[in-house]
């Protein structure tokens, strides 16, 4: 390909809107470019990379024996009604009408439409197991879409979807997609997690995300230090026993704490270490309320909170929700004496807190000696806290530690969630009928490739992993109006493409520092630069990613690069 009429445009100065690097090189390096928010046109340089890793995703796919499909983006309502899921999926769906004003949804996922397709196709136990994927663009009217193609409104996604006719069958088919996503990842050298996640069920087993790990990610990830235990702090039980302080039982005190709302305040005012305060923070959950306690340098986890309670719906309180069953202001609610309608719920750590310091509901004030047993009760102990670093890691190996991550992939076991819903039913062996049972894995194809642009970089631009590289050479004749060099690039870039590698030659009458600047920020993995030794038949070979430098004769080009390329 030349450069000299490429679609590649670059920018030298960063775009003010782009926050996060992979934004701002993706459109300093001109492969994306925004239609409108959350809306972006691939460029051939970011095309050509989705399309390297939609190829790797595909080998993957189906080499572990999964099927390529093509759903249609436009899905009619009636197949969410029938799923229950037209209400429950709120404003993210981006719905339209069609001239007859019948409603329809622009897919943020298939699970309704291939439910559908199989219930109708397949009815007997020996079609199963069977597991589809598709690679298409989806469509979610997300509230903050940001970083570019990091999260954005119409993006390029992978699904799979299983059928099984077991729960050990799915066991299986989840285990062969989880290995697939291994390899995906390794092959685009991202540093990945794969981590268990909330599956919005009890327990929460049998989802993972794989999360590349990154300083921009939205999502907290508690890892082992010593093991490879990974999980999304939203589920990351807590494994502590807690010891009681060693102290006589004082009796309870009001003190006026004017003023002073946060714990780090009230510690503060009190003079008392934040471990023998009690945090108290009043959630509504599923219409009641509940009071829940907390050690004073304990965060609550309302993922915990709705598991244990079974709930739906799990909210803090609003100030008027606070006023209206505490009778006060939050800041300084607290366990003692309250409304009967209230339940009482604590993380463990509250038990073992002595003489300690909470609310006295009343503002302004707090108490201090405060015990349980005597001076409040609690209905239920559980594991309540997010886990914190410094905590020993729940499966016994080494201390947690954080990194924030980017979800890549989810892979997650639905069971017969849709089946039931929407019929997709299968003769077993006993000519019995069942409902066939489900999984789902997800792959953000264009998010991965900003993952993969936020973790390998440097401050000139982009470094390609060799996989996924739009070229794997950039060739750059130094001046195009000296003959030689002209002629001498013009014969490479014929050898090297006859050996299949993927050139892009800078034909371009510019200024060596302007395409030097340039094959930095594309990144590819090798320039040659053919420059004043063009006479003698002598390039200069760089490698972008170690910066390296070699003088290389004309004949010996193609195997030194293959070795660079394919080690
Ligand atoms: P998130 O928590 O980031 O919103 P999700 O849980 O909604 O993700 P899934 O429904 O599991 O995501 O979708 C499968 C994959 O699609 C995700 O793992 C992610 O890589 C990708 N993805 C989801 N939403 C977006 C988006 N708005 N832009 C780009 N990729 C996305
Ligand atoms: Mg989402």
């Amino acid at each position: 390909m030349k450069q000299s009429t490429y679609l590649a445009p670059t920018l030298r100065d960063v775009p003010s809107d782009a926050d996060v690097k992979s934004h701002q090189l993706m459109l300093r390096a001109g492969l994306i470019r925004q239609s409108t928010s959350g809306v972006y046109s691939f460029l051939p340089l970011g095309l050509k990379v989705l399309q390297k890793v939609e190829n790797i995703i595909r080998e993957e796919m189906n080499r572990a024996g999964a099927q390529q499909l093509l759903m249609p983006a436009i899905q009619p309502a009636e197949l969410w009604k029938e799923s229950g899921r037209w209400e429950a999926y709120g404003p993210e769906l981006m719905r339209l009408h069609d001239r007859h004003n019948r409603e329809f949804a622009l897919g943020p996922t298939h699970e309704e439409v291939i439910t559908t397709l199989v219930r109708d196709d397949v009815h007997s136990y020996k079609k199963l197991p069977m597991t589809l994927y598709q690679i298409q663009n989806k469509f979610r009217d997300e509230r903050r879409p940001r970083f570019g193609v990091l999260r954005s409104r119409e993006f390029l996604m992978k699904d799979a979807y299983s059928f099984d006719t077991s729960f050990e069958g799915l066991d299986i088919s989840y285990d062969k997609m989880y290995d697939a996503y291994s390899r995906i990842f390794n092959r685009c050298e991202l540093d990945f997690r794969a981590v268990v996640a909330d599956s919005g069920a009890m327990g929460g087993k049998d989802t993972h995300e794989f999360m590349v790990l990154s300083d921009i990610g939205e999502d907290t990830i508690a890892y082992s230090d010593e093991s490879d235990y990974a999980a999304n702090i939203e589920i990351a039980e807590v494994n502590v026993i807690y010891k009681k302080a060693d102290e006589a039982i004082k009796e309870i005190e009001v003190v006026d704490t004017p003023g002073k709302k946060t714990i780090e305040e009230v510690s503060a005012f009190l003079n008392l270490p934040v471990e023998k305060l009690i945090k108290s923070v009043l959630f509504i959950v599923d219409d009641k309320p509940c009071l829940v306690l907390v050690r004073g340098d304990h965060e609550v986890n309302d993922v915990k909170i709705k598991h244990l309670l079974d709930a739906q719906i799990v909210e803090m309180a609003t100030e008027e929700e606070t006023k209206k069953w505490m009778n006060t202001v939050p800041g300084y609610i607290g366990p003692k004496d309250v409304n009967k309608d209230i339940t009482i719920i604590a993380d463990h750590a509250v038990e073992a807190v002595v003489n300690g310091a909470c609310g006295a509901n009343e503002e302004g004030k707090h108490f201090i000696n405060v015990n349980l047993g005597q001076d409040f009760t609690v209905e239920t102990f559980a594991d309540l806290r997010n886990i914190q670093e410094g905590d020993p890691s729940p499966d016994g190996k080494g201390t947690i530690r954080f990194k924030e991550g980017i979800e890549v992939g989810h892979v997650f076991k639905l069971g017969t969630r849709y089946s039931e819903a929407m019929g997709a039913m299968f003769l077993d062996e006993n000519g019995k009928n069942q409902p066939m049972i489900m999984g789902c894995y997800g792959i953000g194809v264009s998010r991965t490739l900003a993952a993969v642009v936020e973790q390998h970089h440097d401050e000139n631009g982009i470094i390609w992993p060799s996989a996924v590289s739009p070229f794997d050479i950039h060739l750059i004749p130094v001046n195009m109006k000296q003959d030689d060099q002209r002629e001498l690039a013009q014969e490479l870039y014929e050898d090297l493409t006859s050996s299949r590698f993927e050139v892009l030659m800078d034909d371009r009458a510019e200024r060596p520092g302007v395409k030097f600047k340039d094959a930095d920020l594309f990144g590819f993995p090798i320039r040659i630069t053919v420059g004043k030794k063009a006479n003698e038949g002598v390039v200069e070979l760089k490698v972008r990613k170690t910066g390296e430098t070699l003088e290389v004769k004309k004949d010996e080009l193609v195997t030194t690069i293959e070795s660079l390329l394919y080690k």
